[in-house]
């Protein structure tokens, strides 16, 4: 299994020199599972670029579409996903489960028309809606993806891949912390982590900018490590980079994590997700 970012930001696209190393594009990564099968997680900007990827390897696109929740950084990229326009592309959407709703409502929505010159409707590929995972697992080949309700304002999933290469969680837009809502308390997260061998979180802000951010949904470096501690993980990525935040920044966020760890004596490697990267699990 391997995992490629194509989106890492948060909030909204921040191109420009100051986000070189980390990428501007909003959430969208690539998962090729073992069986050679492609899942995308998302669909912020970054998802144009996986488009043209995807039709540049020339082939009918039989796709999964994972979407964790319907914010605007997590959908807007869909009208630029270009197998969406070709015939021979299925896509199966599926996880949070107003996420197919989320994709439409980027061409056109009820309060207001104009807002996209297509329809969803004319598009040429196959989309197929479906809520398999929302209440409960979903077997693809031999990998088997699990569902976790995420701690973020209007709900979301994260997802765990079990594959036979190992174990993958994806967690983003999730704020860590022991007064949760029900299921979703930090208790219940290293459960849904244990021992994976490669765990992606959002780590979007500094605990003291947590101070006055608290309910909006995102983690910090102190948080994310200690779920790394408990939960056993192998390997931990820092996601969903706050939009202000300078590839320094970033840098000094991952050290900060890596020194926690450090600290607690857990031999968990930490970086920064990167746009453009591929990591194997
Ligand atoms: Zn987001
Ligand atoms: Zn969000």
């Amino acid at each position: 299994m391997e995992i490629t970012f194509w989106g890492t930001r948060g909030s909204i696209a921040s191109p420009g020199p100051d986000t070189l190393i980390y990428g501007g594009n909003t959430t969208c990564v690539e998962i090729n599972l073992c069986s050679g099968r492609t899942v995308i997680v998302d669909s912020g900007t970054g998802i144009r670029c996986l488009g043209d990827s995807l039709l540049e390897r020339g082939k009918a696109l039989d796709l999964v579409l994972l979407i964790t929740h319907i914010h605007w950084d997590h959908v807007s990229g869909f009208p630029f996903f270009g197998p969406l326009f070709r015939e021979n592309t299925r896509i199966v959407v599926d996880g949070f489960s107003r996420g197919i709703d989320g994709l439409k409502h980027v061409f056109s929505n009820k309060y207001v028309d104009g807002t996209w010159p297509l329809r969803f409707e004319d598009l040429k590929a196959c989309i197929e809606p479906r809520n398999n995972l929302a209440s409960g697992a979903m077997t693809l080949d031999s990998a088997t993806v699990t569902s976790h309700r995420l701690q973020h304002p209007q709900g979301g999933l994260g997802f765990r891949f079990t594959d036979a290469s190992g174990r993958l969680v994806f967690l983003t837009d999730n704020e860590l912390r022991n007064d949760g809502w029900s299921g979703t308390c930090f208790k219940d997260f290293v459960k849904f982590c244990r021992d994976a061998d490669l765990l992606v979180h959002d780590c979007q802000y500094l605990p003291e900018e947590l101070n006055v951010r608290k309910g909006w949904g995102h983690s910090d470096p102190e948080s994310v490590a200690r779920l790394a501690h408990e939960a056993a993980a192998k390997r931990l990525v820092l996601f969903h980079h706050d939009p202000w935040r300078k590839d320094a920044e970033v840098s000094r966020m991952v050290e900060r994590c890596a020194e926690l760890l450090a600290r607690s004596g857990t031999p968990i490697e930490v970086t920064g997700a990167r746009e453009g990267s591929t990591l194997k699990v």
